[in-house]
């Protein structure tokens, strides 16, 4: 078995396999130090959490993580909180950033003897309506690697050699791209408030997410196609204290801003997730924008589902799981789609990028007013609470 991609989907399917005695190699592009420093995700639902607790994943997750369940709307008609652990399912989320899950679980899959291949990068993976697929890979001395094994896990993200792969005339590609950007931030600075921050604003979105007690991840709206550098780190945290109207509610705990990247929120999901051996997971399989932090827990819940049907068919010599595992994600992955194109909605001003915003035309005033009629829903409906808090944090 070669797994592509030692990211969460990557490293949990490697330690599921491991676990159940079958033979695995990771092959992954960067470096081990590499890994430890990627930071991206944080939030992670309840049902991530019970899928590591099952395989014992999950230890540096409970003695380091914090449980989190409130989150603060800010916008021109004020602020609300929803404290989500009292509504739908009485879920939490679990703040544990994505680097030292995958340090953890990376950890963990080498103390119980797995392979990884560091520094390897996936070409290609050939002949997968076969019985034999081959993966062409770039070793770490730069020499040309064969890899014949019966099965191909692609887990190595959007860009990855899995996709790639796979011929336009077997795969469906839906696809969106929401016309948005964020600049997303990493500040060393404690968080702000004690909840997730969502400020809705005429100049355009800011967010606030807690990662430790020390860093704060941070979200700006910007203007599509503008360098991730442009602004100096006193004029993002103004503009920052301006959406997230700190004069009314509170100023922003600033600090030294140590990551800064431009993400264009895109979706993108292929269908089916299997072509004859090679099969998708994680962000392979469908991208999703951070609107709603689900991409990291796609990515477990989808890397169980394909370890669980690969061991009944390598170990038990049933493939029904494997023939399932496409369609039985897929409804995952649209509830997830769902959900987070249903938070671009209610998150976003159509003039909001940094700039003067103006009157709008009437699609953008339309727009505009059923973002703060949804706002408005989201604050007085029990039965709109209990929804939203059932997405949010589940899957
Ligand atoms: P990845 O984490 O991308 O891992 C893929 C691995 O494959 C990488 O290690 C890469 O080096 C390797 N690779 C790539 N190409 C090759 C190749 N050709 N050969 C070998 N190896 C290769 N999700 C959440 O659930 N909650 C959040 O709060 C959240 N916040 C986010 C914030 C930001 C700013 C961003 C950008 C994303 C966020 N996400 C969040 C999404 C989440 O980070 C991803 O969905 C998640 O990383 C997907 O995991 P993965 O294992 O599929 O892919």
């Amino acid at each position: 078995m070669v797994v592509l991609g030692a990211g969460p989907a990557g490293l949990v399917l490697g330690n599921l396999l491991l676990a159940a005695g079958v033979d695995c190699v990771i092959l992954e592009r960067a470096e081990r130090g590499d890994l430890a420093s990627r930071a991206r995700a944080g939030f992670l639902g309840a049902e991530t959490v019970r899928i590591l607790d099952r395989h014992g994943l999950a230890e540096g997750l409970h003695r380091h993580g914090r449980p989190h369940a409130v989150c603060e709307f800010r916008s021109e008609d004020g602020r609300f909180r929803l404290d989500y652990a009292g509504l739908g399912r009485g879920d939490r989320h679990t703040v544990y950033p994505q680097q030292d899950l995958v340090a953890d679980l990376l950890a963990q899959y080498l103390d119980a003897g797995g392979r990884v291949r560091f520094g390897t990068e996936a070409r290609a993976v050939l002949g997968a309506d076969g019985d034999r697929p081959t993966v062409e890979a770039r070793g770490a001395d730069g020499r040309p690697e064969r890899w014949r094994p019966r099965y191909v896990a692609g887990c190595d993200g959007r860009h990855g050699a899995a996709r790639r792969s796979l011929p336009p005339q077997a795969v469906r590609r839906r696809h969106r791209d929401h016309g948005v950007s964020w600049l997303a931030l990493l500040a060393e600075a404690p968080p702000s408030l004690d909840a997730v921050g969502y400020a809705v604003h005429e100049r355009g979105f800011a967010g606030h997410m807690a990662r430790t007690p020390e860093v704060t991840r941070y979200y700006l709206q910007w203007q599509p196609g503008e360098a991730a550098g442009s602004w100096s780190e006193e004029r993002i945290w103004d503009e920052l204290a301006l959406r997230m109207r700190a004069a009314d509610y509170g100023p922003l705990r600033r600090g030294r801003i140590v990551q800064r990247t431009v993400v264009d929120l895109e979706s993108d999901v292929l269908e089916p997730l299997r072509h004859g051996s090679l099969f998708l997971a994680g962000d392979a399989a469908s991208l999703l924008s951070p609107s709603a932090a689900k991409g990291a827990n796609l990515a477990v819940l989808e890397a169980e589902l394909l370890a669980l049907a690969l061991v009944d068919d390598l170990v038990h010599g049933d493939p029904a799981g494997l023939d399932s595992y496409s369609a039985a994600c897929l409804d995952h992955v649209w509830r997830a789609q769902e959900f987070s194109h249903w938070m671009i909605q209610l998150l976003h001003t159509p003039r909001g990028t940094g700039g003067a915003g103006g009157e709008g035309t009437g699609e953008t005033l339309f727009h505009d007013a059923l973002r703060r009629s949804r706002l408005q829903s989201l604050r007085t409906s029990r039965t709109h609470q209990d929804w939203f808090a059932e997405n949010y944090v589940g899957l």
